[in-house]
Order: C-alpha cells, then structure tokens, then sequence
C-alpha cells in the first residue's frame, strides 16, 4: 500500500474517530446533569425528614396544652360547684382566688393553645407541599433516566457502528502509527492528519525546515509534525495561497535569525538605523519649508 492509500485511509478513520471520541465524551457526560437533580432530590427529602420531626413534636405540643386547658377548665368548674357549698366568708376567698387563678390558667393555655395550633397547621401545610414537590421531582428524574438511558442506547449503538467502521479501516496500517494518530486526535480534539502547504505545517502553522517539507513532498514514508505531531502530507499550492505563504515565508525567516551571523546582523542594525536617521532628517527639512 503507497503513502497515499494510507492517507486516504487515516483521513477515513481521522472522521470516523472524531466522531466516535465526540460519542464517549457524551456518554459520559450525561448522567451529570441527572446527579445534581439527584442531589437536590435527597436534600429535599432529608428536609422533609425533618419537618416531619417537627411535625411530630408539635403535635405532642398542642395535645399536651389541651389536657392542660381541660385539668384547668375542670379546675374552674370544680370551683364554681364548690360555691354552692361554702359557708365562711375565709373559705369564699380561697375558692374565689382558685377560680380566678384556674381562669387565668385556662386563658393562658388556650392562647398558647391557638398559637401552637396555628404552627401545627403551618407545618403541616408545608409538609404537603413538600411531599407534592418530592414527588414532581421525582417523576422527573425517573423519565430523565428514562430518557437518558434511550439516548445513551443510541449513543452506544453509534458508537458500535462506529467501532466496525474503524476496525474495517485500520487493518492495513501499521499499529504503532494508528496508535500515535488517535492520540493525536484525542489530545488535539480534532485533526490527527494534516496538509503542508509551502512548508508549513496545516495544523500548528509552523514552518518546518525545508530538507524534512521536502521528504513530506516525497511521499515515501509517513511522518509526523516535529511540532504539533500529526501525520503530514504534501499538498500543492494554489495561486493566492501560493504568493500568501511566499510573503509569509519571507517575513518568518527574516524573524528566525539563525542564518546570519554577528557581523550582518550588525550592518543590518545599523542600516536601519541609517534608515531612520535620514527619515527624520527629511522630516526636518519638510518641516522647515
Ligand atoms: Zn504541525
């Protein structure tokens, strides 16, 4: 097989892998959106827990203030009978003062006793809409669930398809290049395989020496971006790319430095130098006239 099945065949596979790592990265992700409805769900139920608790004691309140109102009520009564029967005016006083006092026992609780009653019906109000919300929430995370494990299902058919697909494309390429290539594909999120064009690189934009474009060119082996590590293959210019990547070529290299030595780097300081210097003499004398 030449280099340019093989390339054909990585761009095949480079579609079929973008696609399938797309796939896993989804399956993953999406029970994650179900979990924080998940968390929310069993904090609402611990709430409820505690309401119910609250609930409980309440109750145990407001029943324990209504045997108080009926010892007091009885309290009352008992002194009321008891007038009937009294024959000194000492035993009159002391049976008024416990009527008066069993009287402001009664009002007492039975304030008290509307209060807790109140509160009792407040938490009791709150504890149905509780149970109502815990139940919506409920309903629906059970058809995000739902939901979720048909997607994932279809997800997972894709991918399975998918998987035939790449199995039936990598068979003829050596391993260790498939291995690099999906990495590539993995960690870049996208392009494992890429054009040269002028000697520069497709994928990372930079310009590679001229001797290695040149064993891209050649098409006799497979090789990878000393830079961003991808497969590199040899593509022809068009005419406006062509005049594009000639300006920046020219401007890139003038960059490096590497090729000139001490010397001309200095007789080119000092030329543009020069350069300003006149400028600005010519600026002068413009402005003088
Ligand atoms: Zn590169």
């Amino acid at each position: 097989m030449d280099t340019t099945e093989i390339f054909d065949k990585l761009k095949t596979l480079q579609d079929i892998l973008v696609q399938k790592y797309d796939l896993e990265n989804k399956i993953e992700a999406s029970p994650k959106h179900l979990q924080s409805q998940d968390e929310l769900l069993s904090r609402l139920k611990k709430e409820y827990i505690e309401h119910s608790a609250e609930f409980d004691a309440k109750k145990d309140e407001v029943n324990r203030l209504k045997y108080e109102l009926q010892e007091a009520e009885a309290s009352r009564e008992r002194g009321e009978k008891g007038m009937d029967t009294i024959t000194t005016h000492r035993e009159y006083e002391a049976l008024d003062k416990e009527i008066k006092d069993a009287t402001d026992q009664e009002q007492r609780i039975r304030k008290d006793l509307q209060r807790e009653e109140k509160n009792l019906a407040e938490i009791n109000d709150r504890l149905k809409q509780d149970e109502e919300f815990i139940q919506s929430q409920e309903a629906e995370l059970a058809s995000g669930r739902e939901s979720l494990s048909l997607e994932v299902g279809d997800y997972k058919a894709k991918l399975a398809e998918l998987t035939a697909q790449e199995q039936e494309t990598n068979t003829s390429i050596d391993q260790e290049i498939i291995f690099k290539f999906e990495r590539i594909i993995k960690s870049k999120q996208g392009k494992g395989i890429v054009a040269v064009k002028g000697n520069v690189c497709d994928g990372c934009h930079m310009i590679l020496p001229a001797q290695f474009a040149n064993k891209v060119r050649s098409g006799e082996e497979i090789v990878f971006c000393p830079y961003c590590s991808r497969i590199l293959y040899y593509q022809e210019l068009d005419q406006d790319e062509a005049e594009y990547f000639h300006v920046e070529e020219t401007g890139s290299l003038a960059d490096l430095d590497t090729d000139f030595g001490e010397d001309e780097l200095d007789e080119e300081e000092d030329e543009v130098l020069n350069d300003s210097a006149d400028e600005s003499g010519k600026d002068m004398m413009e402005y003088d006239e």
